[in-house]
């Protein structure tokens, strides 16, 4: 069965092109615009790993990442997380590694770069 990827954005381009991605590698891709409904999905489909962009509409990515670590869901808390933003300032990947994050990119999305990344937290949470 192949994994599922959540990616929670809100810029419809950076949607696009990472379902396309995640698409080609094989993965089942879901998306969610806030991260209100990112949470939801999270809790109603149990993604293997989640993208999750910091400057969203709602609440942001941190307090999503704070949310789903504090989760009543087991595999909410453990799940992997990738925190991708697009303000690269000092500070933010401390940030989102202390919201509960495992991994920090910038944007824009190097694609070859989140394959990897995607591909090693999978095998790491296999191990387990
Ligand atoms: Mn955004």
């Amino acid at each position: 069965m192949s994994a599922t990827i959540l990616y929670i954005e809100d810029n419809s381009d950076n949607l696009t092109l990472v379902k396309r991605a995640m698409e080609a590698a094989g993965y089942n891709f879901i998306g969610a615009q806030d991260g209100l409904s990112g949470l939801k999905m999270a809790e109603d489909q149990a993604p293997d790993v989640i993208l999750l962009d910091i400057n969203l509409p709602d609440i942001d990515g941190y307090e999503v990442a704070r949310r789903l670590r504090s989760s009543s869901k087991p595999n909410l808390i453990y799940v992997p997380v990738i925190a991708i933003t697009a303000n690269a300032m000092r500070g933010d990947a401390e940030k989102a590694l202390a919201a509960g994050c495992d991994v920090y990119m910038s944007k824009p999305i190097n694609i070859r770069e989140l394959w990897a990344r995607v591909e090693a937290l999978l095998q790491s949470s296999e191990i387990t």
